[in-house]
């Protein structure tokens, strides 16, 4: 099978939760549901909220909806200063909701729009913006399109768990999608070794006319946004959309549901569990990786009582040993504190063991430059980042990184070369 990028790797599929079901988490005690900066509340401290309210917009001006009834306890910044300083990516306004123990019946908000077909592009745009799906009024949209259904980084496998489990809907999702993009053409990006999917896909698509299987060869980072638009319609503008997106946009525009619920794979090591969740907005991490079925274990230290002082979360029993990791094991984030909400784009969530080891010296052996999907040479640029020479490192394609992590990955001697990368862009944009 053909691949138009060097290096990557194939992982063995033992990696990804890829035969379990996803199942909806026990329902947390409370929410943090980020507006981040620059949004705007809707409600205010003791209102009172049911499931689908909207409350509030996001930094974008997308509407959010409470994901579950509750009171709301506190609208403000968030507490903890949770993420890499540089970047300042914590949900600065948040709406805090306590959960009520007894949900009512709540009734969707928007009218049921089952005959999308007979939408106009502006009806179509503006329920996705109501929803708070994505906000496309004003673009340009490509007409090409992707339907990435690679879940190549570990342990990530929520989004063909989707495919795999709602099938028809996802299509129905895809159709609409392409329908707001008068697509021409669209491609369903999905891994090899998958065949009964496979199978059950091109029966379903058989007589799409515009909607069609592009099989790809299963090597990290192949779904990467740069990877996949030169695999598949190298050289055409092309929009790229996950399982989630296709879901989302089905819900909101068949059935008039807003975005209230992410689709993931949580991975907790210390308590040996892995497996495909679906969760409200702004579940707090803690409570997502330590449920299980419908169990909800005790997470926060005992003694917290309250949100501030901001409670200092230390790793349930093994304080400093662990990371906690936003994303993909690779390319994912790390935070300092259980209480970080799950946001609508998170799909993975992972606990995992720290390495407590410094980093040896440089072998030379050649393994992240011979793995890296650019082409980069990430030895070299950490000799350049620690030089502090600007002049070289303009010289090493920086930008052509794809922040995939590969390099750190392979390196036998554990050196951060991902991060040292971002030191490097750092460096070159004046920012250190
Ligand atoms: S993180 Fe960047 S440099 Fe490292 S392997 Fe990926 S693309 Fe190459
Ligand atoms: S993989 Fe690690 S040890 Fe090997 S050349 Fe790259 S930085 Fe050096």
């Amino acid at each position: 099978m053909r691949r138009a990028f060097p290096g990557g790797l194939r992982w063995p599929s033992g990696g990804f939760p890829y035969h379990k079901r996803i199942e909806p988490l026990p329902r947390p005690q409370d929410l943090a549901v980020p507006l981040w900066h620059g949004g705007r509340a809707e409600v205010q401290p003791g209102d009172r909220v049911k499931p689908y309210l909207l409350i509030g917009y996001d930094r974008e001006g997308l509407p959010v909806h409470a994901p579950l009834g509750g009171k709301v306890s506190e609208v403000g910044e968030f507490p903890h200063l949770l993420a890499r300083p540089k970047q300042f990516d914590f949900p600065r306004l948040t709406v805090f909701i306590d959960v009520d123990r007894k949900q009512s019946e709540a009734a969707l908000p928007y009218r049921p729009l089952p005959r999308f077909w007979e939408l106009t592009h502006q009806e179509l745009c503006r329920r996705l913006l109501e929803a708070g799906v994505m906000d496309v009024c004003h673009r340009d949209l490509p007409r090409m399109v992707i339907h990435n259904a690679l879940d190549l980084e570990p342990p990530l496998a929520a989004s063909l768990r989707l495919l795999e489990e709602r099938t028809a809907e996802v299509l129905e999702g895809m159709r609409i999608i392409n329908q707001l993009h008068g697509a021409v053409r669209s491609r369903i990006a999905l891994a090899s070794g998958f065949p009964g999917l496979e199978a059950r896909l091109r029966m379903m698509l058989a007589s799409s006319v515009n909607l069609s299987l592009h099989v790809m060869d299963p090597v990290y980072p192949q779904g990467h946004r740069t990877l996949l638009k030169k695999e598949i319609f190298p050289g055409d503008r092309c929009s790229i959309y996950d399982m989630t997106d296709a879901l989302r946009v089905r819900e909101a525009v068949v059935l008039g549901r807003p975005v209230v619920e992410s689709h993931l794979t949580v991975r907790n090591c210390p308590v040996d569990l892995c497996r495909n969740v679906t969760a409200p907005v702004g579940t707090p991490a803690g409570h997502a990786l330590w449920s299980s079925g419908d169990e909800a274990r005790p997470w926060r230290n005992a003694n917290h009582e309250g949100r501030d002082p901001p409670p200092k979360l230390s790793l349930p029993d093994q304080a400093g040993t662990l990371s906690l990791i936003f994303g993909g094991l690779l390319s994912g984030r790390g935070y300092y504190s259980l209480e970080m909400p799950v946001q609508a784009d998170t799909r993975g969530l992972l606990l995992v063991e720290q390495k407590r080891s410094g980093p040896a010296p440089c072998l030379n052996c050649g393994a992240c430059h011979a793995r890296c999907p650019s082409g980069l040479h990430p030895s070299e640029i950490r000799r350049q980042v620690s030089r502090l020479d600007t002049k070289r490192l303009a010289e090493l394609g920086l930008d052509s990184c794809l922040d995939c992590g590969l390099c750190s990955w392979v390196c036998p001697s554990k050196i951060e070369l991902f991060q040292q990368i971002e030191v490097g862009r750092m460096l070159l944009g004046g920012r250190l």
